[in-house]
């Protein structure tokens, strides 16, 4: 039905009331099978049912027959089907409802003699639902061989959904008489991930697609209510096309294709009838949303193919953009409790930052990657992360106690006393440490034979500058200027970006800065900068390339940075540089701005030094023509490793496949060091390797004396360098830089172990 049309109010909105008021009247006084029994009745009667049945999922698969009105009362609790067994165990696996006429005559019937149920002909059940599985199933039949129509198949999926809910949230049974029913899970669990940030912490699940109370399932008026889910469609719809026509809209950070598939998802007309239908049964627009959303999930759970795992992604995405629109709320203003565990399927990095970061203990999201921009934020705001947690959003519910273990990449999720004891314990050494880190904070790192090392700090948050201070570092070796861009919803303007480079600059004080110029495309798409689809991003138009096809962006970025450093120092560098033509052609931009202020009178940096970040191989081969052109390198082993293995960084089935410490990638780094020495460039390493205590050994051994490290990795690594003897490491390093094996990892860790060395 279109927009305008006339809406029957109809459907089981008095039935849902009546089951609901039966339920609440008879709480904690009646017991639950007989509430259960009154529900089943209710149903019956309402459905005019000769036969209504609750079957709920045992912990062991099998789905147990827990109340039936009309089939034999004695086959309660004693008839349970196995996953696909009979009709109502198909049901769960197709996680759709089944309308049948003649059921004895379907080659899937299973016939039960205990329950009596040969003379009932006609048979419809529906899936009870929750988070896109099966958790029961509902059944209602009759003798005579009768078609159920269209409005009943929708009617039992609306009390189905009810039903779930109304189960899962210990309505309609307590927590005991759940224990072994896989409704709402209980048990204490370990899922292993994989560590996105570093750190230990434990807390309460804050789920970011939060589940409705039972509360909020049922409307009053289901005509005002299609009447507000046509308005949120209306909004949702206009945001999409705001962002797909360049202009501000309410959607950050999404693919320019992922937004036309979002609109192409808001127009289908099998969606928005589906929500129609839904709401005309009873049911709130949020309450629609959700059980569209969960049928979608069921019915492609199993599915495989990525681009299907793909588009549900999508879906899911634009369910959870509808529903925001719905409570017009931001997440910023949710209630959160003090140590929120923020549990998300994928998270932007938008998103995250709307949440009040005093409260945050930590985030678990059941996919991602670690070069992901959520896990890049989490890392940038210390907060222990981990990631690819299959089955995670499924295990949890609200308010659950959860732990979340960077430093294993596991969750503990409803943890038994001990473990969190154990875990408390290691919370405390942690803490410990963390004192021993700030007694070093105003040490220089110096090895204990007298080597200096400058130790700065990676950033890109304005949170960051608050580590600068609590960490010690010397000053920014990497600021990522794209972080800016990538939680804006529009093209930071000019002022914009010079407002926060000021920002660092004066935060930073006499501490050296390096900015990077915008490092985006790849995996890092602006949803308000066109760009075309690539087969392989990593290697596509990415950071300096992008810059120097579009050079009114990368001149905008240029003249930002010296605006804001007029009068003191400035360090830009250039990220991805695969030629030496590259590199200058970039440079070149960099004086024909310098020019442009200088013509209009404006005042310049006092010091303009202008470097490259070694992360392309061919570099290697060229240093002897690049070095010269250049007043600073820095190596950005992440891409550096990444191009030098060819392992997709963001790809968790080979980003961890070859190792950094091994010979192939230690001699390249030694060889980069010895050139800059050759030459007398400055010389930084500003992957993620120089914030491991153990990679960091390695990279001081092999003779880098600057490394910029994420703030966490800041102390460890300082801790390590004053107890380290560069001398007599760098004699054990010579020999392993000539081993055969693919890691040297072990010989590596035995080397400091021997010399006593922190890592
Ligand atoms: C790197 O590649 O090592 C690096 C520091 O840059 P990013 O991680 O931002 O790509
Ligand atoms: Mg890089």
């Amino acid at each position: 039905m279109g927009k305008g049309a006339v809406v029957t109010a109809r459907g089981p909105r008095l039935l849902l009331r009546q089951i609901r008021e039966a339920l609440a009247g008879a709480h904690g006084a009646v017991p639950a099978q007989d509430r259960l029994n009154m529900v089943v009745r209710i149903i019956a009667r309402s459905m005019v049912a000769e036969v209504c049945s609750i079957y709920l999922r045992r912990a062991s698969g099998e789905l147990e027959l827990f109340a039936t009105e009309g089939l034999n009362p004695e086959a309660v609790h004693n008839t349970r089907l196995r996953p696909g067994e009979g009709l109502v165990g198909e049901v769960a696996r197709l996680a759709q409802p089944i309308s049948l006429s003649d059921a004895p005559s379907h080659p899937s019937f299973s016939y039960r003699p205990e329950t009596g149920e040969d003379p009932f002909h006609a048979f419809l059940g529906a899936p009870l639902l929750r988070g896109g599985r099966a958790i029961g199933v509902l059944v209602v039949q009759n003798r005579a061989a009768r078609r159920y129509d269209e409005e009943e198949v929708e009617d039992i999926q609306t009390i189905a959904m009810v039903l779930a809910e109304t189960v899962a949230s210990g309505e309609l049974l307590a927590q005991a008489e759940l224990r072994d029913v896989e409704v709402a899970p209980h048990r204490p669990e370990r899922l292993r991930g994989q560590k996105f940030a570093e750190g230990l912490s434990f807390g309460r699940a804050v789920l970011h697609e939060a589940p409705l109370a039972p509360e909020q399932l049922l409307s009053d008026d289901p005509v005002a209510e299609e009447a507000r889910l046509q308005q949120a469609l209306d909004e949702l719809r206009s945001s999409i096309d705001a962002l797909l026509e360049g202009s501000q809209g309410k959607l950050g950070g999404t693919p320019y294709e992922v937004l036309e598939t979002y609109r192409m998802f808001a127009d289908d007309r099998g969606w928005n009838r589906s929500l129609e239908e839904a709401v005309r049964s009873g049911l709130t627009a949020e309450a629609a949303v959700d059980r569209v959303r969960n049928e979608h999930r069921a019915r492609f759970a199993n599915a495989r193919d990525p681009y299907i795992r793909e588009r549900l992604h999508d879906f899911e995405d634009l369910a959870n953009r509808l529903l925001r629109v719905l409570a017009g709320d931001n997440p910023g203003q949710r209630d959160l409790p003090d140590d929120a565990i923020l549990v998300a399927r994928n998270l932007g990095p938008a998103d995250l930052l709307e949440y009040p970061r005093h409260k945050l203990r930590g985030l678990l999201l059941e996919e991602g990657s670690a070069a992901s921009h959520a896990a890049i934020v989490a890392r940038a705001l210390q907060i222990p992360c981990v990631g690819r947690l299959q089955g995670l959003r499924d295990r949890l519910s609200e308010g659950d106690q959860v732990i979340v273990d960077g430093e294993t990449g596991e969750a503990y999720l409803r943890p038994r006393p001990d473990m969190l004891a154990a875990v408390e314990s290691r919370m405390a050494v942690r803490e410990q440490r963390r004192a021993e880190f700030d007694q070093l904070r105003d040490i220089p790192a110096v090895t204990r034979d007298g080597q200096r090392i400058t130790l700065l700090t990676n950033a890109g948050l304005a949170v960051d500058l608050e580590n600068l201070d609590a960490t010690g570092a010397e000053g920014i070796g990497l600021f990522r200027t794209e972080f800016q861009f990538m939680v804006s919803d529009e093209l930071p303007r000019l002022t914009a970006q010079t407002a926060l480079y000021k920002l660092v600059l004066d935060a930073a004080g006499d501490r050296p800065v390096t900015f990077r110029t915008l490092d985006i495309g790849g995996d890092k798409v602006l949803p308000y900068l066109e760009n075309e689809r690539e087969e392989n991003p990593a290697l596509g138009r990415r950071a300096v390339r992008l810059g120097l096809d579009r050079p009114a962006l990368l001149r905008m970025q240029l003249r930002a940075l010296l605006t804001a450093a007029a009068g003191r120092e400035l360090r830009v560098m250039f990220p991805m540089i695969a030629t030496v033509d590259e590199f200058r052609a970039a440079r070149e931009l960099v004086d024909v701005e310098c020019d442009w202020a200088r013509r209009r009178g404006r005042p310049l940096p006092s010091l303009l030094r202008v470097g490259a970040m070694i992360e392309c191989p061919s570099l290697l081969w060229h240093l002897d023509a690049l070095l010269p052109l250049t007043d600073f390198v820095s190596v950005g082993t992440n891409d550096l490793m990444q191009y030098m293995f060819a392992a997709d960084r963001t790809n968790p089935l080979v980003s961890d496949r070859y190792d950094p410490l091994s010979p192939p990638a230690l001699r390249a780094l030694a060889e980069i060091q010895q050139k800059c020495a050759d030459s007398a460039t400055p010389v930084s390493v500003c992957g993620e390797l120089a914030g491991r205590p153990l990679e960091a050994f390695a990279l001081i051994t092999l003779g880098y004396n600057r490394l910029s490290a994420p703030a966490g990795g800041v102390g460890p690594v300082k801790r390590m360098i004053l107890s380290a003897d560069l001398n007599a490491a760098r004699r054990g390093m010579n020999v392993l830089l000539g081993s055969s094996a693919g890691s040297v990892r072990g010989e590596i860790e035995s080397l400091a172990r021997k010399l006593n060395v922190d890592v």
